[in-house]
C-alpha cells in the first residue's frame, strides 16, 4: 500500500466553496509527488488535510495502512514547511529547530544531535544563535527545512516553500531540497504553482484544477502525453501553442486548416483523426517543434506555415519568436543566432509528427 493515500477525498468550506473534488491519490514510499496547479485549485488544501490542520468533508486518508481523518496533525508522524516558514520570532536558530522535540519531551542530549545532525546537512550551525530576522529569506527557508528534518517524520509536506525567495535563490533552493530527498530517501509531498518546479523536482506530478486533480504521472510522460488541453497549455515553458481550425479529407489524405493555414496530418495519426473530418479541432504543437525553414534543408512542402514575426526575443541560449498567422498568435523557439526581420512574413516548419489534438469540446486530448 502506498505511504499516503487518498480515497475520493473531497472539501467543502463553509459557504458552499468545494475546495477539493474526490481526489484519489496514491503517494508511495520515499517518492518525491509535487501537486501543482493554478492559484485556488485545492493544493494547499489538499496538503493542509494531510497534515491534518483541515477537517476532511468526505473521503479516506490512509498513512500506511491506517485510516488517519480523526487522527489529530501532532499524532500523524508529518512534518510540514510553510511558505511563510513560520518560524518563531523571539527564538534563535537553535531553540527553533529544536523547539518541536523539546515539547515532544525529547531528552537533551538527543535533541542536540538531531540538531547538529541536521544544521550540518543544511549549512546553519554557524547561524545557531541568530534571531529570524537576522537572516536572509533563504537562510530562513533552510531554518524551517531544518525544524522539520529533526523530527525525522515519515512524510515531509513542502507548501510553495520557495515562493518567498528571489529566483536565483529559488533555483539553488530548488536543487538543495531534491538533494535533501535523495539524502533522507523520505516520501516528500510538494505543493508549487511552478510548473519549472514541479517538471525538475517531482518523481510524480499531480496536475490540479478546480479541486480535480487532471493527471497524475511522471515529469516526462505529462509534457508528452498530457491528457487534455489544460495539463498541455500549464506544464511546458513557453506554454504549448494552440490553433483552432477544421480537418479536412482530401484524396484519402488529412489536413489540418486553420484558415490562414494548412498543414498535413501525418499517416500515423489518420486512423485516430478520421472521425474529425469536416469538424472543428484544436492543434497543439510546442515551441520548440516549429523552426525556421531557413535552417531546415528538406521540409515537406505540406509541412510549411506561413506567418508575420512579430517580436524577436533573444535570451542569449536561444530566441523566442512571436508569430502571427493573421488568425493565431504562436511562439517559436529557435537557436540563438536566428534573427528574422520584425514584421515581415516568414516560412516555419512545423514538426507534424510531434504535434497534438484536443477535442473542441471536451479539451481532452484526441492523439
Ligand atoms: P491553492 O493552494 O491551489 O491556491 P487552496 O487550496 O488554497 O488553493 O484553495 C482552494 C479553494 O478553496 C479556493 O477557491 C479558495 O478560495 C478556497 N478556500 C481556501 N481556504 C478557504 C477557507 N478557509 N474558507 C473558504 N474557502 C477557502
Amino acid at each position: 500500500m502506498a505511504q499516503v493515500s487518498l480515497k475520493d477525498v473531497s472539501k467543502v468550506y463553509p459557504g458552499g466553496v468545494t475546495a477539493v473534488n474526490k481526489v484519489s491519490l496514491g503517494i508511495e514510499n520515499k517518492e518525491f509527488m509535487v501537486l501543482v496547479g493554478p492559484s485556488g485549485c485545492g493544493k494547499s488544501t489538499t496538503l493542509r488535510m494531510i497534515a491534518g490542520l483541515e477537517e476532511i468533508s468526505s473521503g479516506e486518508l490512509y498513512l500506511g495502512d491506517k485510516l488517519v481523518n480523526d487522527v489529530p496533525a501532532k499524532d500523524r508522524d508529518i512534518a510540514m514547511v510553510f511558505q511563510n516558514y513560520a518560524l518563531y520570532p523571539h527564538m534563535t536558530v537553535f531553540e527553533n529547530m529544536a523547539f518541536g522535540l523539546k515539547l515532544r519531551r525529547y531528552p537533551k542530549a538527543e535533541i542536540e544531535k538531531r540538531v547538529n545532525d541536521a544544521a550540518g546537512i543544511l549549512g546553519l550551525k554557524r547561524l545557531f544563535s541568530r534571531r529570524p530576522k537576522e537572516l536572509s529569506g533563504g537562510e530562513r527557508q533552510r531554518v524551517a527545512v531544518g525544524r522539520a528534518i529533526v523530527r525525522k517524520p515519515l512524510v515531509f509536506l513542502f507548501d510553495e516553500p520557495l515562493s518567498n525567495l528571489d529566483a536565483k535563490l529559488r533555483v539553488q533552493m530548488r536543487t538543495e531540497i531534491h538533494k535533501l530527498h535523495l539524502r533522507l530517501a523520505t516520501t516528500m509531498i510538494y505543493v508549487t504553482h511552478d510548473q519549472t518546479e514541479a517538471m525538475t523536482m517531482g518523481d510524480r506530478i499531480a496536475v490540479m484544477k478546480d479541486g480535480l486533480v487532471q493527471q497524475v504521472a511522471d515529469p516526462i510522460t505529462i509534457y508528452d502525453h498530457p491528457v487534455n488541453k489544460f495539463v498541455a497549455s500549464f506544464i511546458g515553458s513557453p506554454p504549448m501553442n494552440f490553433m483552432l481550425g477544421r480537418i479536412i479529407k482530401k484524396d484519402s489524405r488529412f489536413y489540418f486548416d486553420e484558415g490562414k493555414i494548412k498543414v498535413k496530418i501525418v499517416e500515423e495519426m489518420n486512423r485516430i483523426i478520421a472521425s474529425y473530418a469536416g469538424k472543428e479541432i484544436f492543434l497543439g504543437i510546442r515551441s520548440e517543434d516549429i523552426y525556421d525553414k531557413l535552417f531546415v534543408s528538406t521540409a515537406p512542402p505540406e509541412n510549411i506555415v506561413r506567418a508575420t514575426c512579430e517580436v524577436v526575443e533573444p535570451l542569449g541560449s536561444e530566441v523566442y519568436l512571436y508569430l502571427n498567422t493573421g488568425k493565431h498568435s504562436f511562439i517559436a523557439r529557435v537557436g540563438a543566432h536566428d534573427r528574422p526581420l520584425i514584421n515581415q512574413d516568414m516560412d516555419l516548419v512545423f514538426d507534424m509528427s510531434k504535434v497534438h489534438f484536443f477535442d473542441k469540446d471536451t479539451e481532452a486530448t484526441v492523439v
